[in-house]
This record gives structure tokens, sequence and C-alpha cells, in this order.
């Protein structure tokens, strides 16, 4: 089996490119292994450099992969990176999408006059997209955390806290479950506050009545879990239920279409039909779901925006909703994988709407 640097040296050719500076660092832990806040990777056919300074030298040892090079810089490790330049005049990819104009003209300062810098986008992130079985298992992992955390809090009730109390302790929570951190910050919105898609936890207690929406996630060894789920504190009312039956199904219609070969846009367009035909148009204005991996956000998206073709092995979210101005938000998301056959759903909390205390 090739490994991921071998992957990426396949596909320079077609990037026009004969070498590759990986600098951001997310590429770089992909590549090479390395969790680390300062290093780079160069990668082309007779080149496997890692560039760190001296305070990773130990940590590099256990992590960065042994087909690397591992050098420790003296000075900078654009400096020092340019003394590992294969030699001829060379075509050096950099990533454009990540890297600063200010890190663009030192590199072009400092690397020799025979190389040419030319801006290469999305060339790891595409090769990121499709996970591989430890990916996915560490991605089950985050999601088996962050689950559990919420049964917990749900179980505790949450009439009488805080919004942002509830959050901490979600965090807390998974933390103490195995989660190294949040996979981000965690949305807890009550009432009207919930018809805020990105809304932040307030120090406002959550009141019987109320829709709560609650969307969260743990990372676990470097991979993200996200999940939304709204539930009703008490008993919240006709319309509320009525929004969350149609919110509940358009998502699992939702799921219903994500496949292998599926188009992003198809796909966000069955479910945004279903919401706005039922007179919600101008009530759910975001995509319905996104590519999660080391990120919390990654290719693909799946929108109205896109038109992507989902392959095999994505792990996407699948989360729509309806949000009344003034009156209250309803958000449903799980985490899928993507198959040939369908999608294998991960997050296993049920998704009836649930009242609790
Ligand atoms: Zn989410
Ligand atoms: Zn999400």
């Amino acid at each position: 089996m090739s490994t991921r640097a071998e992957r990426l040296i396949a596909a320079l050719d077609g990037a026009g490119i004969d070498l590759m500076l990986v600098t951001n660092l997310v590429n770089v832990r992909y590549l090479t292994g390395y969790t680390g806040s300062n290093g780079l990777a160069l990668i082309g056919p007779s080149t496997r450099v890692f560039l760190t300074d001296f305070r990773y030298t130990e940590q590099v040892q256990e992590e960065v992969h042994a087909e690397f090079e591992r050098v420790t810089v003296a000075q900078n490790l654009i400096t020092d990176a340019a003394e590992y330049l294969p030699e001829g005049t060379l075509r050096v990819g950099f990533e454009s999408e990540s890297t600063t104009v200010a890190a663009l003209d030192r590199t072009r300062e400092l690397f020799p006059e025979r190389v040419q810098l030319i801006g290469v986008k999305g060339l790891v992130e595409d090769m990121r997209l499709v996970k591989d079985e430890q990916e996915v298992e560490r991605i089950t992992a985050a999601t088996e955390i962050a689950d559990a955390a919420l049964e917990a809090l749900l179980e505790g009730g949450l009439a009488g806290r805080t919004e942002r109390d509830l959050a901490l302790s979600l965090e807390h929570d998974m933390r103490l479950r195995g989660a190294e951190s949040p996979s981000f910050d965690s949305i807890v919105a009550a009432g009207s506050h919930g018809a805020l898609p990105h809304a932040t936890p307030r120090d406002v207690k959550i009141e019987p009545g109320q829709m709560v929406v609650i969307d969260w996630g743990a990372r676990y060894r470097g991979y993200c879990s996200d999940c939304t789920r709204t539930v009703a504190v008490g008993e919240p009312g006709p319309e509320a239920r009525e929004a969350y039956e149609l919110v509940l199904g358009a998502q699992q219609v939702g799921l219903d279409e994500v496949r292998a070969g599926g188009n992003t846009k198809a796909i966000d367009k069955a479910v945004r039909d279903i919401i706005y035909g039922a007179g919600h148009e101008g009530h759910y204005g975001h995509g319905l779901g996104h590519g999660v991996g080391l990120e919390i956000h990654e290719a693909p998206t799946l929108s109205f925006r896109t038109e992507d073709t989902l392959r095999a092995g994505t792990v996407v979210t699948v989360e729509p909703g309806v949000y009344l101005p003034g009156r209250f938000g309803i958000r449903i998301e799980d985490l899928v994988v993507v198959t040939e056959a369908g999608n294998r759903i991960l997050t296993q909390i049920p998704k009836g709407l649930r009242t609790v205390d």
C-alpha cells in the first residue's frame, strides 16, 4: 500500500509541479503524522523532508513517519528548507489557500532563483476527502464520546440551567470521556435564540416550553465529530412540534439521498424543496451539510452553491433546519460515512422529538 506522501507525489505532475511545499499544519499532520504547531514538509519524487524547530525534536521522532528525513532547523523553516531543494530548475507548489502574502514573499526571497513558486489549490485537501479505515475509526470514536456526553446532559435536565453552563458541562464531560477537546465551540440555544444558526451560548436560563438546539462535537486523536439535536423542555406546543416533524422528515430524505455518485446540489435541493414547500422559504438559509475530518468543516460542501459528486469513504453531515425569528429554531444533524450503496450513520442518538425536564 502506498503512503499518503507517495500518493501526493503521484499527483504532482497533474498539478504542474515537481515538488510540494506543505505548510498548512492540518495537511502536514495528514501527510507526516506531526501534531505540533511549527513544521513543514517538502515532498517530491526524490525528496521527503520534514522540518521543525528544537522544541519538537523529541516529539518528531515518535510522530513523523520514518519515510521522512527529520530535520531540526538551525534558523527558520523556510531558510533551512531551501537547503533541501533538489538541483536544477524547479517548479515548487505552495498552498495558495493557506499561505499568507507575507509568507509567500519571504519564501520568494529565501528560495534560490531557479525555483518557480506555483500556487496550488486543494491538492492535499482532495486526498483528505476520502477517509481510510483508521480515520473512520477515530471519527466514530469521537462521535461515541459526544453521544454519551449529550445523553448524560439530557438525563440531568435542562430547565433552570443557563445555555453557557450546559455548553461547558458538555465540553467538560467530553474531555472526561477521552476527547482532546470539543471539535468546535458548542452551541446551546434556547427559544428564540435557537433561531440563530450559529448562536453563542448566553448566561440565560432555559425555561419550560422552550425548544433547545444543541450542536456539539468531540475531537479524538485529531478527528472531529459533529451532531445537532433539538429537544423540548416540557411541552413546546403544536407549532414547534409540527416544525420538528417537518425537519425530521426532510433530514431523512437527505440521508436517503446521500450515496457515492450523488450530486451535492441535488441532495441539498431534495431537502430544501420539502422545507420551502411547507412554507418555510426564508427560514432555512444555510447549506445541507459539510465534510468532517481533521477539520470540523472540510470538503465537500452539500449546498445549493456546489456541484460536487460524493465519493465513497467521505464523511459528511446532513443538517437541515427551520429558523423562525423571534420564536424558535430547529436543526437535526447526523454524521455519516458515504458508501457505494448509500451511507452509514455514525450518530447513535434517537431523533424522535425528545421531551426533557
Ligand atoms: Zn454541527
Ligand atoms: Zn455541521
